[in-house]
């Protein structure tokens, strides 16, 4: 479990160095952001100043974190890769596999029986590559991960996009797909377009019922989910310095919702208070040494707007609670004005459920802010509307709670306590009260709430608020309660008002936990044997994709032109899918399933153009692999937003397509297509998105020449006959091109281990 203080203490020794040559090179004063980058070139010492939105620059993070569904596929990557020990400090977290139903009780020793196979391949590969184990029960990855391994200034990247979690802490942590991490623990560098910078200052003091978690809701309604896209955001100011670092990190954590690379904050007392109170005191003080690395230059944030590319101010004095959603986590709307625009959206008034926790909001301030609502519910004799379901973040932060007596405040409200994991915020919820498509209202303290997420249900309408709201909203069972000025009935027939949620940033007795849940590795794993059964529906050892062919690619025919939004739950949808993460062959059926198809509006019901008869996109994909036909996929902007599972890229290519041309992409998603030897472009002009038909074929007439910087010829070839030509641009970089060229960056690893 134990943090690697020695290599937190050689961050620091490097920094000073690091940052003053960088200073000295980019001649001008340096955001936060950059001198976490900068320190942690591939290279060491920089030499040159580099263009935000435009080069690529290979890092080195310090630690890697991977949680269950991901890391079946990017473990079973690097077991191909033929190294010893992962070359990274890094951790596996089992989170994701685990159903919310009944309660912990109930739905761990389950979970433990439908999953052991995985959990059981997780731990024995862990064990055998030096890779640090956290059971199922033990927390969601990204709780444990600030509780135990998040420090300031530190790189990190996870195999899942809420990494950027621990910029709570001051970490530059993001998501990435398992295809990356598998470089860094085979001890490659790991490469990143250096990103561009958003500065949010903020100004004033959080108080009343606005909580951290309205400060990124705001900013998801500023920025949009696609606002962020190739950014830092980098928060900064005096309201920035007076929130928890629990709280830093739930405004991170969403950052993932509006596309950002990742956020971050500088150091200050609340992260040296959190390092504390988690057991970390020789952390906070190897950062108070360094601490004037750690934070963005003085002269930054007296003018931010030379220094960021775009600068956000908030005011936290001002701002007003809020829920956004439902369908979408940028639709922001002030808890003022629900009422009305719930009525002008018809919008279900009546909430059926109330879900506190996740990596987002399961800190104990979360905690006791939230439990201070339902408390009042008890004591002023005001019973719960809604169900309430709790999902603790860690078993930590459990055991703390229910040592307290938080949890039973919530059980005198009859709330259901699940898993110390995901549960509902993955689709991993056994939902008993509502059956097939029925329109209902949620409200919860996830990140997510694309349709389907929660429950597999599409007119599910979930709304994301802080846990305090979520609670208010529950116990009053309407969307349009407004706790600052509405009252409630008790069973007196009273009308009672809620006071002002309290809550407290750190448990006054410190954190506690009996068994946190952590397996360290053996020292020597050689004679570690990691099983995987060739008759297993879940797991399945990998094949190398097939190197190009150096020729242009002719005669490729449209699978699927995806209209609207297509995230990676619409390309490899969660829920049910996520037991067949480790197997290639078997989570392909899902492929695009979740994808609207632009000539019929309807999901996973396209055209095979050999037959002339309509299926779903997995079974004709299939057919024209049968018959040796190439097949491109069109869509529309931020292709490929929300998670960073590398199986939306992978699927495609087992299937056997070859091109996914869009009007823009998801910056997670279109690394993972190149990272497995995909042809991921852009229109070069978005209208040629119309020209699309649905019995196209295409041919790449000048692909022999891939280079960087150089676009892409396609002939788009109607099936009267006549035709369109149109031009298409690309991101790769040479080094990417050699992955296209070996069939998958893999491949290419491999080939210089041998060498
Ligand atoms: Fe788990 Fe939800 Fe957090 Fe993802 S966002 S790690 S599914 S709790």
């Amino acid at each position: 479990m134990a943090y690697d203080i020695d290599m937190i203490k050689k961050v620091y020794s490097q920094m000073a160095e690091r940052v003053n040559t960088a200073r000295e090179v980019v001649g001008k004063p340096l955001t936060l952001s950059e001198k976490i980058l900068y320190s942690h070139l591939w290279e060491g010492n920089t030499t040159k100043g580099f263009t935000r939105g435009k080069d690529y620059v290979e890092f080195a993070p310090d630690r890697i974190a991977c949680q269950d569904a991901t890391a079946q596929m990017a473990l079973l990557q690097f077991m191909q890769a033929g190294k010893k020990n992962v070359a990274v400090p890094t951790t596996v977290h089992c989170d994701h596999l685990i159903q919310a139903k009944l309660g912990a009780q109930f739905d761990l020793p389950s979970a433990k029986k439908s999953s052991d196979e995985v959990f059981d391949f997780l731990e024995s590969v862990s064990n055998k590559y030096g890779i640090g184990f956290w059971k199922p029960g033990a927390g969601i990855i990204h709780q444990v991960v600030l509780e135990n391994y998040a420090f300031p200034g530190g790189m990190m990247i996870g195999t899942d996009s809420h990494t950027v979690n621990a910029g709570g802490l001051g970490m530059v942590a993001i998501g990435v797909g398992g295809a990356d991490a598998v470089d860094v623990m085979a001890g490659m560098a790991w490469e990143l377009k250096f990103p561009k910078l958003i500065g949010v200052k903020l100004t004033g003091k959080l108080s009343g019922w606005t909580a951290p978690k309205d400060v990124i809701l705001k900013v998801a309604g500023i920025l949009t989910v696609k606002g962020g896209t190739g950014a830092i955001i980098e928060y900064f100011g005096e309201g920035a310095e007076s929130m928890s670092a629990t709280g830093k990190g739930t405004i991170c954590n969403m950052g993932a919702e509006v596309g950002a690379t990742t956020s971050t904050f500088g150091y200050d007392e609340s992260m040296a208070r959190y390092l504390r109170a988690t057991n970390r005191a020789d952390v906070a003080e190897a950062a108070d040494a360094v601490k004037e690395h750690l934070t963005g230059d003085a002269e930054v944030y007296a003018n931010p707007e030379q220094y960021f590319d775009q600068v956000i101010e908030i005011n936290l004095s001002e701002l007003k609670p809020h829920l956004n959603g439902p369908f979408t986590p940028d639709l922001a709307t002030p808890i003022s004005e629900m009422g009305q625009k719930a009525k002008e959206h018809d919008w279900p008034i009546n909430v059926d459920w109330g879900l506190i926790g996740s990596c987002t909001n399961s800190s104990y301030e979360d905690l006791t802010r939230a439990a201070s609502i339902a408390r009042q519910a008890v004591e002023k004799k005001v019973k719960a509307k809604s169900d309430f379901g709790i999902n603790p973040g860690s078993e930590t932060i459990r055991f703390t709670a229910e040592r307290d007596g938080l949890l039973q405040i919530f059980e005198d409200l009859d709330a259901t306590i699940f898993t110390n994991a995901c549960g509902p915020c993955i689709g991993q919820w056994d939902r008993s009260d509502r059956k097939d498509e029925e329109k209902n209202t949620i409200v919860h303290s996830f990140n997510r709430n694309f349709s389907k997420r929660a429950d597999g249900n599409p007119n599910t309408h979930a709304f994301v608020g802080s846990p305090e709201m979520v609670a208010a909203i529950a116990i009053s069972g309407r969307l349009d309660f407004d706790p600052t000025t509405d009252t409630l009935l008790n069973e007196d027939g009273e009308y009672v008002k809620l006071e002002e949620p309290t809550g407290l940033e750190l448990p006054p007795k410190g954190f506690d936990v009996e068994d946190p849940g952590y397996l360290a590795p053996t020292e020597d794993g050689a004679s570690v044997e990691v099983k995987v059964s060739t008759t297993s529906e879940r797991l399945q050892l990998l094949e190398p994709f097939t190197p190009w062919d150096g020729e242009n690619l002719m005669g490729a025919k449209l699978l699927i032109k995806a209209f609207g939004k297509c995230t990676t739950d619409h390309i490899s949808m969660a829920g049910p899918w996520l037991r067949f993460r480790g197997h290639l062959d078997n989570i392909s059926n899902n492929m695009l399933i979740g994808a609207v198809n632009a000539f019929n509006k309807k999901t996973n019901f396209v055209k095979n153009q050999i037959t002339g008869e309509y299926d779903g996109v997995p079974n004709v994909q299939r057919a024209y692999k049968a018959a040796g036909v190439p097949t491109v996929v069109v869509g529309d902007h931020n292709y490929g937003e929300g998670s960073s599972r590398e199986h939306a890229a992978m699927e495609p290519r087992h299937l056997g397509v070859k091109v996914v041309l869009v009007k823009s992409f998801a910056r997670i998603h279109e690394t993972n297509l190149k990272k497995q030897g995909m042809l991921g472009i852009t229109f070069a002009n978005e209208s040629d998105y119309d020209l699309i038909q649905e019995d196209d074929t295409f041919n790449f007439t000048d692909l022999e020449n891939f280079a960087p910087d150089r676009q892409l010829t396609i002939e788009i070839v109607h099936a009267d006959g006549s035709n369109h030509t149109i031009k298409a641009n690309h991101t790769y970089n040479q080094p990417q091109i050699e992955w296209y060229k070996e069939g998958s960056a893999l491949n290419l690893i491999k080939k210089h281990n041998a060498a």
